[in-house]
């Protein structure tokens, strides 16, 4: 079992390390699929396409690049948005679907607006839950601050309560859950 500290380190992560995260997120097959249709927008705009001057080259070049460019990244996105439906418990062939019947990427950009919170799973019991919940549905592990007053969520950095001004430091949560431990 993990440590709870990496666990909790793991948890907030910065935007940076968020990036990296989402380039993993593209499986082999999309990749492939990029290189392969950027591949063919060269064929179609070298060789099959009819040229008769030689003074077109470099917009052919630049058509070719240009759509080649476009559908590679299309490809990507469909990979993407493959492995994220999963991990975020929505459907994946409604998405998937989505995303190539509508036209000019409007499909993705509807997923990008529409998309739930990534779903993750309780360190305690496995149990999946969404990024929202203080507390695990099934064995009661504490997943995020909260005041022990009125129960809101606090930001891990708060002494006080926002809402009613509760000492949060007397409400004894983990420590994991404060950046402030009592002994400083
Ligand atoms: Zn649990
Ligand atoms: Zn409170």
């Amino acid at each position: 079992m993990m440590p709870r500290w990496k666990w909790a380190s793991s948890r907030e992560k910065d935007p940076m390390s968020a990036g990296d995260e989402d380039l993993r997120m593209i499986p082999r097959w999309s990749m492939v699929l990029a290189l392969l249709l950027f591949a063919a927008m060269q064929y179609i705009f070298h060789w099959v396409m009819p040229h008769h001057k030689h003074e077109m080259l470099p917009l052919r070049l630049m058509m070719g690049y240009a759509w080649g460019t476009m559908w590679a990244s299309y490809a990507l996105l469909l990979g993407y948005v493959s492995r994220d439906v999963k991990r975020r418990g929505m459907s994946a062939g409604l998405w998937m679907l989505m995303c190539v019947v509508l036209p000019g990427g409007i499909g993705a950009v509807v997923y990008f607006m529409l998309r739930q919170p990534v779903l993750s799973r309780c360190p305690n019991c496995s149990t999946e839950i969404a990024a929202t919940y203080h507390y695990c549905p099934q064995c009661q592990f504490q997943m995020a601050p909260v005041c022990g007053e009125c129960h809101r969520g606090v930001r891990i950095t708060d002494v006080y309560c926002t809402q009613c001004g509760h000492d949060l430091a007397e409400d004894g949560a983990p420590a994991r859950l404060r950046a402030y431990s009592d002994s400083e």
